[in-house]
Order: structure tokens, then C-alpha cells, then sequence
């Protein structure tokens, strides 16, 4: 590294007063270095969501999609408004024909879910977990954050220079592994341990909220710990690497999120949805 290296750490000494000003507080209550403003992370979000669209095939099943928004639409009723959420507070939800099993959320409201990621999470409680997650990274600003990273590690300090040069190669590898959807793109820059714990619990407790059970998202985490053993671990966990403790923190936040469940429930929260049937091919 650069003997000049600064460490992208909200509170350092040895951070500029630029950087300082560029620090804002995540809901868990952690300081992030934030360089991006919500609206450009948005315009770039947008972008690579309109992008993906392109390339990829929009499933038209009107049972798969049904699904999908059924356990999506309880989970985007519950989650804070504001902040990094998109201004205008809708959420754009897609279904994608692709049999790799994979699922994202971008700045800006839009939410991707690959018809394969319902061979792995086959209730809608482990759907609603995954929703959720990716959610979590939206709203806790994490692709901010890691392009923020990317910024001061190449000690450009030209915030904006990253967001409008995104088509060029060098800034588009930046941007679109910033935003968790590198694996769309061949470019794979998997979460933290940090950011996935953080994003783990408040998934967890945003799928509670709208009424699914959050003991959905341990069992989801097993089975992706198991499938990640195996020859062809789902394309998800690329980006969403799993880690020893993930399991014992969910478990631990558990009590928790049942409380948010039960009065979720209690206040009529009780989406029932039916899984489409498999189809060939996925
Ligand atoms: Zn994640």
C-alpha cells in the first residue's frame, strides 16, 4: 500500500476533515464514511437496475410473480421511510427468468429475484429473510459506503467523479461491485462480515415485522451454509459469503425478532403465500 494510506474509518485521527463530513450513522447506530449522496446513489442504482433489465429476461408468470410480491409487498410496508430509502418510497419489484439462484436490492427502490433463488429459499418465510437482507444493505447504505472505501483507497477524494464516469471501465468495476450486484457483471466483491451481520439482523427483524417468522431466516442460513459446501454453491452467497457466526447472531437476535413477529401477527399481519410450482429448468 501507499505510505500516504488512509483508513476509510469514520473517527480516525488521521482522517481529513472532508472525510469527517462525509460520515452519517447507520440505523444499528454505526459511523460509516459515506461519500455519495442519496441521490446519486439512487441515479446509480436506477441505472444498473435498467441495465440488468436489459440484459436479462423478465419473467412474465403471473403466478411467480404474484409470489414474489406477496411476500414482498408486507416486508416494503414495514421498513423505515426515509433515509436511503427512495424519495419517492416506491419500490420497484422484479422478477427475473434466470434459473441461477440469486436475489439483490439497489439504491433507488429496485429489487431483483431470480426465479432460481425460490429452489433455495422454498417458503415464503426464506424469501422473506433474503427480501429482507437485501434490503438491509440498501437502507444501511453499504454500497455508499464501499464505493466510499474504493474512493479513498485510490485517493481520488473526487466523490462525484466516481458516479459520473460510471460507464468507464476503470469506475464501472467500483460502482456496480459497490452496489452488491458484481456477480450480474462477471466483477464479485463479496459483503463484509460487517455489513452482513448488520444487514442479517435488521432483515430479520423487518421480515418480523410484516409477519413472517424470523426462525425462516436460521433455516435459511443452514441450508445456504450446507449449499455452499457443495460443487455449485448458489451465485447468492458470492456476493453474500456466509460466515460461522452469522447463525448464532440470528439466534441470538431471535427473541427479539418473535416479539416483532407476534404483535405483527396479533395486529393481523398474516401474509399467506403459496410458492408457484417448480418448473424445468429450475
Ligand atoms: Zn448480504
Amino acid at each position: 500500500m501507499m505510505g500516504t494510506h488512509l483508513r476509510a474509518q469514520c473517527g480516525s485521527a488521521a482522517m481529513l476533515a472532508l472525510l469527517i463530513a462525509a460520515c452519517s450513522t447507520t440505523m444499528t447506530g454505526r459511523k460509516q464514511l459515506t461519500l455519495i449522496d442519496d441521490a446519486k446513489m439512487d441515479a446509480l442504482g436506477v441505472a444498473a437496475f435498467t441495465d440488468i433489465k436489459q440484459q436479462g429476461k423478465v419473467e412474465k408468470d403471473p403466478a411467480a410473480n404474484a409470489y414474489i410480491r406477496c411476500v414482498a409487498d408486507p416486508i416494503l410496508a414495514v421498513i423505515p421511510k426515509g433515509g436511503a430509502a427512495p424519495k419517492d418510497g416506491n419500490w420497484e419489484v422484479i422478477v427475473f427468468d434466470d434459473s441461477t439462484p440469486n436475489a439483490f436490492a439497489l439504491p433507488g427502490g429496485k429489487i431483483g429475484v431470480h426465479t432460481g433463488m425460490l429452489t433455495v429459499a422454498t417458503t415464503p418465510g426464506q424469501l422473506a429473510a433474503v427480501i429482507g437482507h437485501e434490503i438491509g444493505h440498501v437502507l444501511l447504505r453499504h454500497g455508499n459506503e464501499r464505493m466510499s472505501q474504493t474512493i479513498v483507497a485510490q485517493s481520488t477524494m473526487e466523490a462525484g467523479s466516481i458516479a459520473l464516469s460510471q460507464t468507464k471501465p476503470a469506475y464501472r468495476d467500483a460502482v456496480v461491485g459497490g452496489l452488491g450486484v458484481g456477480a450480474q457483471y462477471g466483477v464479485l466483491l463479496p459483503y463484509s462480515r460487517k455489513h452482513e451481520s448488520e444487514a442479517d439482523v435488521v432483515g430479520q427483524r423487518f421480515m418480523a415485522e410484516a409477519g413472517f417468522d424470523p426462525a425462516e431466516a436460521i433455516k435459511l442460513w443452514q441450508k445456504m451454509a450446507k449449499l455452499s459446501q457443495g460443487q455449485q454453491p448458489p451465485e447468492w452467497m458470492s456476493t453474500h459469503p456466509a460466515h460461522e457466526t452469522r447463525i448464532e447472531n440470528l439466534q441470538a437476535n431471535l427473541p427479539t425478532a418473535r416479539d416483532l413477529y407476534r404483535g405483527a401477527r396479533a395486529r393481523g399481519k398474516r401474509p399467506k403465500c403459496v410458492p408457484p410450482p417448480t418448473r424445468p429448468g429450475n
